[in-house]
């Protein structure tokens, strides 16, 4: 038996063995700045733009399109406030969703205070939104289209090519939070007409705080971080080499791996949905389980707390979460499972599961077995 059983996939994934190798050198031997002119500095600069080439060939971008940033919060800002601000003479209306990751939402609302009109537009049952009611929310004001690829709550995933088929059609800038998407589904910028788009490394298997900015060369924006030149003097601040090395090393790996990743996941998937189905009653899955992402279930158990459950569970040593890991302290329930209208009696007992490729079959089995077994004492408790 493992120590501890991670099944949290969707808030964060290990290093891996082969990224943390790569990243070696440059926190040891090679620490130049990237800005310098000796070698020493080059040998940095060299790595960073190869890096560039990785990210650039795994979402089929032009590689002077890519921004090394600390995140994908810090993408998602760069890309919403700086495009909204740069356009700010076109219009100053903005689309989003509801179930946007809240470094989107949020922004948001801060834009919102400086003027701007954000419309949130409403998902299905299962949480997509509807191409209609996207085409009939543009206005002659409208410069941007925010529009996660695959959401981190329930895994739901948006019609991307249509959405940028609609966006370009309307000559309005597409922007997309692929922080959940990359490694688990193929994305081809050029394909999907995918103007921006944001990623963020620790979510595939490198490294935290780093991620990348990804903005089509004819979109103007407005640097978030000013100062030096780096980054084409779009984002300042000597680069995160080793990071950045990492990324690179991280995104390759797991774009190469999509088709492998998906299927051994989904097989873990279905022995749950199984387990689940003949061992526990009164709950239901959200989102949609024939289009979602590979790495994500969510389930809703009727009248129970969910934050009980993970105690429990974390006895256990069993990694899940509640929900979202972002939203895991608030009281209120999460604005994803309210848009997708989760029934009161249960949207209270939601947690997610989210298996990788360090998972295997026994670790399925031990987590169904320890969730009955909670759900039993919390059951038999209640009746006392
Ligand atoms: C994790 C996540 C983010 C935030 O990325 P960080 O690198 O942790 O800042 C943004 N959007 C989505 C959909 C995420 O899952």
């Amino acid at each position: 038996m493992k120590s501890i059983v991670y099944a949290d996939n969707n808030a964060t994934t290990n290093l891996s063995k082969k990224v943390l190798k790569s990243m070696e050198p440059y926190l040891k031997r090679m620490y130049g700045n990237p800005s310098s002119l000796y070698n020493l500095g080059k040998i940095s600069k060299n790595a960073i733009e190869q890096s560039r080439n990785k990210v650039s060939k795994a979402i089929n971008s032009n590689i002077d399109d890519i921004y090394f940033t600390s995140g994908g919060s810090e993408s998602n800002n760069m890309i919403i406030k700086g495009i909204s601000k740069a356009n700010r003479n076109k219009g100053n209306h903005i689309i989003t969703t509801k179930i946007e990751h809240l470094s989107v939402l949020n922004t948001c609302k801060e834009l919102e205070k400086d003027g701007f009109l954000v419309t949130y537009l409403n998902v299905d049952e299962y949480g997509v939104i509807n191409l209609k009611e996207l085409e009939d929310s543009i206005t002659s004001k409208t410069i941007l289209i925010s529009i996660m690829f695959a959401n981190n709550e329930i895994g739901a995933i948006q019609p991307i090519e249509e959405i940028g088929k609609i966006a370009k059609g309307k000559d309005i800038i597409f922007h997309t939070d692929a922080v959940q998407a990359v490694g688990n589904i193929n994305i081809d910028v050029e394909k999907m007409n995918i103007d921006a788009l944001s990623l963020s490394a620790h979510k595939f298997h490198g490294p935290k705080g780093i991620g990348v900015a990804y903005i089509k060369d004819h979109v103007k924006f407005e640097p978030l971080i000013c100062g030096g030149h780096q980054e084409d003097n779009k984002r300042a601040g000597t680069e995160n080499v080793a990071n950045i090395v990492g990324l690179g090393k991280a995104i390759e790996l797991s774009n190469n791996n999509i088709l492998k990743h998906n299927k051994k996941i989904n097989k873990l998937n279905n022995f749950f949905y199984k387990l689940l189905n003949t061992n526990l009653s009164n709950f239901i899955i959200n989102g949609n389980i024939e289009n979602k992402l590979c790495n994500n279930i969510s389930i809703s158990f009727k009248n129970i707390d969910s934050n009980v459950l993970l105690l429990f569970l974390n006895k256990y040593n069993i990694c899940v979460s509640n929900g979202s890991a972002c939203n895991s302290n608030d009281i209120k329930p999460s604005h994803v499972l309210e848009a997708i209208k989760v029934d009161k009696d249960y949207i209270g007992g939601t947690i997610r599961i989210s298996f990788g490729d360090n998972n295997d079959f026994l670790d399925v089995l031990y987590i169904v077995k320890m969730i009955k077994r909670t759900i039993k004492v919390i059951n038999s408790k209640k009746k006392e």
